[in-house]
């Protein structure tokens, strides 16, 4: 990866931990040469350079989707809250100016396009396939299966599904990604591929038409 932007993701906030970001760019760098990739959970950016990184690597795209108000677990009171991120005129967190900043330090803006709103209501009108989906989002069941039903669909033969935050035990972590990855294995549409720290890869190998149904 190159060294200026290892360097940016390394110093961005947020939550993906070296090693998770590095395998994160290696598969986008070897899956994005097939067609754009997009991010459910944007943050402040940090992942967003490492695909995007790969992006300006293999000439591709990534589009990321969040609504920049932060996930349950960011709201006031809760363990992820970081009051320098509220905007004071809406009384809520915002994001959105932090990962702009992010993504123009990284001189990254040609390669991640920014899509503001919530999952659900972008999943329904997305119609593009995809050579990666990264799954980062909301950590409820609803929100997690939401993601994966709207956006997996569109993974083309070929492309990799990414999940982050995979505690296969409850003392790690919440289990809603956990529970939404076993049941895209259960599916028997994809393979696993591997996986570092929470990070895990599947790949889906058949030849079919894109979209396909999930189960
Ligand atoms: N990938 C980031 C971390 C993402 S944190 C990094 O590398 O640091 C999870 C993000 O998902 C939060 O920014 C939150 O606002 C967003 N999010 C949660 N539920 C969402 C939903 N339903 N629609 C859009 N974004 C959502
Ligand atoms: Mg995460």
């Amino acid at each position: 990866m190159d060294p200026v932007l290892l360097k940016l993701a390394l110093d961005a906030r947020g939550f993906l931990p070296p090693q998770e970001g590095l395998a994160l760019y290696e598969e986008a760098a070897a899956r994005l040469p097939g067609g754009p990739a997009l991010e459910v959970g944007t943050w402040c950016g940090k992942s967003a350079i490492y695909l995007g990184a790969a992006a300006r690597a293999a000439g591709s795209v990534v589009f990321t989707v969040d609504h920049h108000r932060g996930s349950e677990e960011n709201q006031p009171g809760w363990e992820y809250h970081d009051s320098s991120l509220v905007d004071p005129e809406a009384g809520r967190i915002d994001t959105l100016p932090f990962f702009r900043r992010t993504m123009t330090r990284a001189g990254l803006e040609e390669e991640v396009v920014a899509i503001i709103g919530r999952s659900a209501v972008v999943a329904r009108h997305w119609r593009t396939p995809l050579s990666l989906l990264f799954i980062d989002g909301g950590h409820t069941d609803e929100h997690v299966a939401g993601d994966y039903e709207g956006f997996a669909p569109w993974i083309q033969p070929g492309g990799s599904l990414v999940f982050h935050d995979i505690f296969a035990d409850p003392a790690d972590g919440g289990q809603a990604p956990w529970r939404c990855y076993r049941r895209a294995l259960d599916s028997g549409l994809w393979e696993q591929a591997q996986h570092v720290g929470s990070l895990h890869v599947l790949r889906r190998t058949d030849d079919g038409p894109t979209p396909r149904a999930l189960p």
